[in-house]
């Protein structure tokens, strides 16, 4: 379909899915795609793409110009330039939910609570990439281990009853802990609503790093799960809004920034300090989150959250 309008394209490719989303000349999401990968491959981003575009019923020569973002953003084929995941899913979100103040992204392997202005742009974040805790991979520990689908462990954990003690947040330990409790006859669904519960309370002190405010909002693969999104509003002592399509804010919000710069306006959109964002996000580990002498005490204690990088971005770039 070629109606005289043009398009842009956002990639997001993450540590675990691939997505892609084709934006309009007035800024609409006209069609996007996710693709799971096993590790991150160009393949994976070539679906997404032809995904999105189907999706759109847009062709790949009326898109004008690319942004990438993700974990993955540099190995994007045919993407115009980069921005990281804290400035496309501020901005994916907050189209996705004007005037949302608070973005807390779970993705695969980290998350990140962001501060958002009017505008969209990050003001303060905070990320987790030192622990698995936290994590969509936490979820996946937890959902392999009581033999149910990632996308299933969120109905089971609003079922069952969250007061059973997890000591151990370590993803590593969490599978034999999960075994032991099923060990000693505990139901899965109870097992399944406290880790959820404790995974929470590890969300929570990363939002503690930047300031609770709302309107709130969760993006990333994680916030599909009802339970996540329940406990975190539950910690957080407010609601957490729910977007319809939150796994795309990232490569939205990449696609947003395309059409800034289509229409002229490079220079505004990379948020307030994005060399200071591309420095946290190129010392964030590479491949999986690693351990850093996590005390196993976390659920009990919020505030010790490992040591994720908080960084006040300068208010000079307008
Ligand atoms: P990344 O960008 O790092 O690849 P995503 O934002 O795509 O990560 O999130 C991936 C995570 O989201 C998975 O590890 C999984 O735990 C979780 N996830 C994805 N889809 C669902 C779903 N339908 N229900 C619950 N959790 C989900």
């Amino acid at each position: 379909m070629n109606t005289g309008d043009w398009f842009v394209m956002g990639v997001d490719l993450g540590s675990t899915t691939a997505k892609a989303a084709v934006v309009d000349s007035g800024g609409a999401l006209r069609g996007a795609d996710v693709v799971q990968m096993g590790a991150v491959s160009p393949a994976a981003v070539a679906h997404a793409i032809e995904g999105a575009l189907r999706a759109a019923g847009v062709a790949g020569s009326d898109i004008r110009r690319t942004i990438s973002t993700g974990y993955g953003r540099k190995l994007v084929p045919g993407a115009d330039r980069s921005f990281t995941e804290i400035t496309c899913h501020a901005r994916g979100a907050a189209a996705l939910h004007p005037g949302v103040r608070l973005v807390i992204d779970i993705g695969g392997q980290d998350s990140k609570a962001i501060i958002v202005d009017d505008a969209g742009l990050v003001d303060r974040f905070a990320m987790n990439d030192r622990c698995a805790s936290g994590t969509g991979r936490f979820f996946d520990v937890l959902a392999r281990a009581l033999e149910v689908d990632v996308e299933a462990v969120g109905e089971l954990a609003l079922s069952g009853c969250d007061d059973l003690e997890v000591s151990s947040m370590c993803a590593t330990f969490a599978e034999t802990e999960v075994i032991s409790l099923l060990a000693q006859g505990r139901a899965k669904a109870d097992i399944a609503a406290s880790v959820h519960r404790a995974v929470a309370a590890r969300t929570l002190g990363l939002v503690a790093q930047v300031g609770k405010a709302s309107p709130a909002v969760m993006t990333g693969g994680v916030a599909k799960n009802p339970a996540a999104l329940h406990y975190v509003s539950r910690a957080l002592g407010r609601q957490v809004e729910l977007l319809e399509q939150p796994q795309i804010a990232g490569a939205y919000g990449a696609g947003l920034l395309a059409r800034d710069e289509y229409l002229g306006a490079a220079g505004s959109t990379g948020g307030r300090d994005a060399a200071a964002e591309n420095q946290v996000m190129a010392t964030a580990s590479a491949v999986t989150p690693h351990c850093v002498d996590c005390d196993g005490e976390l659920d009990h204690a919020p505030h010790k959250a490992p040591a994720p990088i908080a960084l006040e971005l300068r208010r000079s770039i307008r």
